[in-house]
């Protein structure tokens, strides 16, 4: 098969166009490949200077069987088609002549790259012209602090539900920039609801809402968000965990951050989606690597950015295109997701899953045996059968199975006839 790459040069305004910080016109790149039908590359040879060998064929045929079933909760697995996209790209990045490891960040070909991942991203969660998305890094446990840094004074109160260990990260560290309030806490119930929003007692001098929207740890997930009822309207949502899992309607969020490393890629880049409106303010003492405004201008790209794991993020975001986009995407979460719970439920108490039922996440499924002695068997017996990463969180114990947009149905159904069978030996 040829190499079917079209290449067009042009110069236009990235999508932040729209993006009232951008500054300049770029010149862009843009090669239009399909992901879920790569093309093959025509072999080459490469001379070293011991020996002479030909560069590996990229693979097209799915091949699972030399991969296990991952269920880590992050890093976490990815999607094999994007995997073997990048590693036939690796070498030679669409004729480039170079990896995207070794491009400029400032070059036609990596700012296509980065053009194109925003590009998708704005078309799988329907983000308007009114945000800016930013390609960071530091983890979202950077954002803890740069969240209250830009968008809040020192003195400002500010209000956090605490749903799990992540929400609590994230107030704690706040308390260093603004003056946090917890509001709601599940503490006392070892992190297993989600408050009634009706409940809430939010402050209405409060600068903004935060909210963890699914808790990795604790495996409980928002399944819609409380309506922020302070003088500035924020609702600030951590969504490391459950990021593109399904449609989310940006517009109710003054700003949403979550860590790629869970569901749209390596960990090394965050992405922050920020209104613009609260973009500009950031408290004097805001080192310029946190500083929204400075990022939002400089396209992320101020400083070198994390080029790999953008590039990454690109190819899942194309990837989740392909499927349909996140409405399609959220259909088969759903459906990997009640399996599992229903295996759980199912097992006459052999198995049991802490959380509340109506806010159980459809991403990380923490269950704990009955016969707590069999857990360690229950993950070594798992491991021989290529299903690894099952343990809880240290904080937590038990088991935890994540399960994001990238297991596979198969890797779901194979745990639950697997629980099936340790239970029927065990019971
Ligand atoms: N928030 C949530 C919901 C997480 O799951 C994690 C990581 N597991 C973090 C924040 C911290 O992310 P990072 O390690 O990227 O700083």
């Amino acid at each position: 098969m040829a190499t079917s790459i079209s290449t067009s040069s042009q110069t236009h305004l990235l999508p932040q166009t729209n993006n009232p910080f951008l500054k300049k016109p770029i010149t862009t790149f843009t090669p239009t490949i399909s992901l879920r039908n790569p093309p093959t590359f025509k072999p080459i040879s490469i001379k070293c200077a011991a020996t002479t060998q030909a560069h590996p064929q990229p693979q097209t045929q799915p091949q699972s069987s030399d991969r296990v079933f991952n269920f880590a909760a992050g890093p976490a697995t990815l999607p094999e088609n994007v995997l073997r996209k990048a590693q036939s790209e690796l070498y030679n990045w669409r004729g480039s002549g170079m990896s995207v490891m070794e491009m400029s960040h400032r070059g036609k070909e990596f700012l296509s790259i980065i053009q194109k991942a925003e590009s998708d991203l704005r078309t799988l969660l329907d983000i308007s012209s009114e945000y800016s998305v930013l390609f960071l890094q530091g983890g979202a446990t950077t954002q803890f602090a740069a969240v209250p840094l830009n968008i809040c004074n020192n003195d400002d109160a500010v209000d956090y539900i605490v749903t799990g260990s992540w929400s609590d990260k994230a107030f704690k560290e706040a308390q260093k920039y603004c003056k946090p309030n917890v509001i709601w806490s599940g503490k006392s119930e070892k992190y297993t609801k989600v408050p009634s929003f009706d409940d809430l007692k939010q402050n209405p001098e409060a600068r903004f809402l935060h909210i963890c929207a699914n808790e990795t740890i604790h495996g409980v997930e928002f399944k819609n968000y409380p309506t922020p009822n302070n003088k500035s309207g924020i609702l600030v949502a951590d969504m490391s965990s459950n990021f593109c899992s399904k449609p989310v309607d940006v517009s109710k969020f003054g700003l949403i951050y979550a860590g790629a490393q869970k569901n749209v890629g390596p960990s090394g880049v965050t992405v922050v989606i920020v209104r613009n409106d609260l973009i500009g303010n950031a408290q004097s003492m805001t080192p310029v690597m946190l500083d929204y405004k400075i990022h939002a201008e400089n396209n992320s790209l101020y400083n070198t950015p994390p080029c790999y794991g953008i590039y990454m993020c690109g190819l899942v975001f194309e990837d989740l295109l392909e499927q349909g986009g996140l409405v399609e995407v959220e259909k088969k979460n759903k459906k990997k997701a009640e399996i599992l719970y229903n295996a759980i439920d199912e097992s006459n108490g052999f198995f049991r899953c802490p959380v509340e039922k109506s806010v159980r996440s459809l991403m990380n499924v923490p269950f704990t045996l009955e016969k707590s002695e069999l857990e360690g068997e229950f993950i070594k017996e798992a491991g021989k059968e290529n299903m690894v990463q099952l343990k809880g969180h240290r904080s937590v114990g038990g088991m935890r199975a994540s399960i994001y947009n990238a297991m596979p149905l198969a890797g779901v159904e194979k745990l639950v006839a697997f629980m099936k069978d340790f239970q029927a030996k065990h019971a």
